[in-house]
């Protein structure tokens, strides 16, 4: 890409401020921690209701980046870089995106759907790869965004397009259509999958297939509801010719007609009719959305005139699809991120941005690199980019594995290579992985997941699934109630509610929350060593804490006189000055904090003081979860009115103030003051039911099965032979049990596992380390995947069946439990 900057100024619809000469820019950005951000990069700064890329464009100029889209200049950056000012830099972006798009005018495929989209465009991507140069979508970038940043990566060596457009709800396509102009459409499955922005199935058709409107041929599932939104959507955007090529495995007038689908326990035998004559397909996957989806392509690839032979073969080869990149442990203190299917450039640059924002503190960033396959630019080209873009992104070893990648050795620094992944993995021992922070990164053929398996460390089957992209979902959704200027405290106490405590931090460092809370000073050390730089509050300082307290730059909830005293002491010891406290009062909760009968002892202390200073008075609600106690709440918070205040105006200061918690913040609006401080509601979980269904899940604790054997009628399962079968009973073990915070009281048929989207009952008592289900009603094996908890059952459902608080069991999920983060 090389675009004069100028030339956009009409695109946009913007005004100019900047330099009077030439410019041009070569790539476009709107994460301001990718380090491949430079002097030709064009920052387009996305303004949501909660977060404001405005606000990074100094750091941004102080970095060498000069091109900026914007609504608005920010304060000190004018003079300092050019601005292009539009409306909106979301519509901004997308029209650049749809004005690009026209620059280029090869066969583009369009997908749509409700599941599947991302799968069949990597399978499409894999089985038309040996015949064409492909630009597709990264992963699932299908949104308002990730469209068209997808189309922006397109380059003058592509020669076919397979891009999917996601929506949510109406008028959303119209957009996206514009930016990807596709001129084959493919309509995946469409299930049930985000009805709730839509009125009706109908609707939700109507509207997904705005993407095709200037489509000469749309390629779908025939079944009479879309048909009948088909034969409507034809007659109103009329367009010549337009073919419809169908598929199905009822209707025998489709194109091209399923007859026979024979299951296999790896494979799938289909048998399919094309133009009168009958052809076989061995298709490697067994569950239904897999073969829909591989038949998806099969009729993409029909419709393309390629022979069955050419499908038989590289269907042959089809891989199941990862969708995302992982965040793993790794052996030695490493950590590792898993991105070991795809090596094209486009998904480079997101992996290293990725890397960036994973990466521990002291740890160095190394990559482990395969040839790179499809790029269209001669290799040349191709390893010159990808040395520059390394060494961008500061990394500090680079090992590439094959043949291609070895002879262009002399385009990267510190670099080691192997011809292929055998002679690296012989060599593994002897490169002492230790303390980094390594990405994995290969074509499918170099098979990296053996390598991704010889690096992660070995633990038990369990993880606990971390979603960051729901918690940043879940955070902005809490932001959307503050008033203007309130700021925001976020909870990470016990592990950021059990969730893990410096990888969350780190991300709400990046979204610029206020300030983080954590309940003792170890906590709160451990952030700080972790690289955390934003203030955090500490809950429940021991005074034996206090000198690590103030040596690690922690700021202490004070709750009484004697701890103040105590505090006073060891930081005038120190000769400190204005050293930041916090005051809690206590109001109601009786659990810490200044009762009114100490108020003025505390003023006595405090006046004319100026070793610390009071950042900020707070007290904490009781009740704020429950509508019968809400006169309480009421008055708890006239008192931390009349309290807090007459502390300001006796000591003359002017302390942030705050008292609501997260359901405080759902319920009391008017008691925001200052600050408020969010805890579980970042963690996906509500008090109040119709909040839940705005919030998203963010655990998943996952396990695998174990063994599976059938016992006959009588038998008994587990301590205590507390089951009895009735009947011939197929009983799976799960290697999960109480001692990884697996209450007992969700054994004995209280609660239940889900395994293949089915509910399989706990029979027996749960064990220390395991558990037992039955999965009579289920066809699976050893090995299959396991939901102890996440959409279902939920934590919400687990804890009105033991008769606890969803807090109590995210905290209870025992440190042996692996975390996974992931995006
Ligand atoms: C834990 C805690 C919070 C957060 O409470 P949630 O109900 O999880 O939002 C707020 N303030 C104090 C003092 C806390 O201890």
């Amino acid at each position: 890409m090389s675009i004069n900057l100028k030339s956009l100024i009409p695109v946009l619809n913007a005004e100019w401020t900047g330099s009077e000469t030439d410019i041009f820019i070569n790539h476009i950005s709107i994460d301001s921690r990718s380090l491949q951000n430079g002097s030709e990069t064009l920052f387009i700064a996305l303004s949501g209701v909660n977060n404001d890329a405005h606000l990074y464009i100094e750091e941004l100029i102080a970095h060498g980046v000069q091109n900026f889209v914007v609504q608005y200049i920010p304060e000190n950056c004018a003079g300092k870089a050019n601005f292009l000012v539009v409306k909106n830099t979301l519509k901004a972006l997308q029209e650049l995106a749809g004005y690009y798009r026209n620059l280029f005018d090869f066969p583009i495929i369009g997908l749509t759907g409700s599941n599947g989209k991302t799968i069949v465009k990597e399978w499409l991507n894999f089985l038309l790869s040996p015949d064409f140069n492909i630009i597709r979508s990264p992963k699932s970038y299908n949104s308002q965004v990730g469209v068209p940043l997808s189309v922006l990566a397109i380059n003058e060596k592509h020669n076919l397009g397979i891009f999917e457009a996601g929506i949510s709800t109406v008028n959303e396509m119209v957009n996206l259509q514009k930016i990807i102009k596709p001129t084959t459409g493919v309509l995946t499955n469409i299930g049930s999958a985000h009805d709730e922005g839509f009125l009706n199935l109908v609707q939700k058709i109507d509207e997904k297939l705005i993407l095709f409107k200037d489509c000469p041929v749309i390629i779908y599932q025939k079944n009479e509801i879309v048909d009948s939104c088909l034969s409507q959507f034809v007659a109103e955007y009329m367009m010549h010719p337009r073919t419809l090529f169908s598929w199905s495995f009822i209707d025998t007038s489709a194109d091209v007609f399923i007859l026979k689908k024979e299951n296999k326990s790896d494979s799938t035998h289909i048998q399919y009719q094309y133009k009168g004559e009958t052809f076989d397909l061995e298709i490697p996957f067994s569950d239904t959305a897999s073969i829909e989806n591989a038949i998806s392509c099969l009729v993409v690839l029909l419709y393309l005139k390629y022979d069955s032979e050419t499908i038989q073969n590289r269907f042959a080869r089809l891989y199941p699809v990862q969708m995302r990149l992982e965040v793993k442990n790794g052996i030695n203190n490493c950590s590792i991120i898993d991105d070991s299917y795809s090596s094209d450039f486009e998904s480079l640059t997101i992996a290293l941005d990725f890397l960036e924002s994973q990466k521990k503190k002291n740890a160095s960033k190394t990559i482990i690199l395969s040839d790179i396959v499809q790029s269209g630019f001669s290799n040349e080209e191709l390893y010159t980019k990808v040395g520059q873009l390394i060494t961008d992104n500061k990394i500090n070893r680079v090992i590439g594995i094959g043949t291609t990648i070895s002879a262009f050795k002399s385009k990267f620094s510190n670099v080691i290579t192997f011809q292929n992944t055998a002679e690296f993995i012989a060599e593994i021992e002897n490169l002492n992985f230790e303390n980094e922070t390594i990405l994995i990164k290969g074509a499918r053929s170099f098979q990296f997941e053996e390598i991704v398996s010889l690096l992660e460390e070995k633990t038990h089957e369990t993880v606990l699934e971390i979603n960051l992209n729901s918690i940043s979902y879940n955070l902005n959704y809490f932001k959307s109630k503050l008033a203007n200027n309130v700021k925001l405290m976020v909870m990470v106490k016990a592990f950021g509610y059990g969730n893990g405590g410096l990888e969350i931090a780190k991300l709400l460092e990046h979204h610029k929350v206020d300030y983080l809370g954590v309940a003792f000073a170890d906590e709160g050390i451990s952030l700080k060593n972790g690289g955390i730089k934003l203030p955090i509050m500490v809950l429940n300082p021991e005074s034996t804490s206090f000198p690590s307290i103030i040596q690690y730059n922690l700021e202490p909830e004070i709750y009484s006189v004697k701890g103040l005293k105590a505090f006073l002491k060891i930081a005038r010891e120190k000769n400190l000055k204005d050293f930041p406290i916090h005051i809690k009062l206590d109001t109601g909760m009786h659990r810490l904090g200044f009762e009114e009968n100490t108020l003025d002892e505390l003023i006595q202390t405090l006046k004319g003081n100026s070793t610390v200073k009071v950042k900020s008075v707070l007290s904490h609600l009781a009740t704020s979860d429950e509508a019968r106690h809400f006169d309480f709440v009421h008055s708890q918070i006239n008192l931390f009115e009349r309290l807090s205040s007459k502390l300001i105006s006796e000591l003359n200061i002017n302390p942030i103030r705050h008292i609501l918690n997260t359901s405080g913040i759902s319920n009391f609006p008017d008691a925001q003051y200052n600050m408020v401080r969010l805890g579980i509601g970042l963690y996906g979980v509500s008090n109040d039911p119709a909040e839940q269904k705005y919030l998203e899940n963010v655990g998943t604790l996952k396990s695998i099965i174990s063994q599976v054997r059938t016992i006959p009628a009588g038998d008994s399962v587990g301590y205590g032979r507390r089951f009895m079968a009735e009947k011939e009973t197929k009983i799976a073990t799960i290697p999960i049990g109480y001692a990884d915070g697996i209450s007992r009281l969700w054994g004995n048929l209280v609660g239940y596992v889900v395994i293949k989207n089915q509910k399989a009952s706990i029979v027996g008592n749960v064990c220390m380390d395991m558990l037992m289900v039955d999965v009579s009603h289920i066809d699976c094996k050893e090995g299959d995947s396991v939901i102890i908890f996440g959409e279902s059952p939920t934590v919400i459902e687990m804890a009105a069946a033991l008769k606890t608080i969803p807090y109590e069991i995210m905290t209870s999920i025992s440190q042996r439990v692996k975390r996974v983060f992931f995006r």
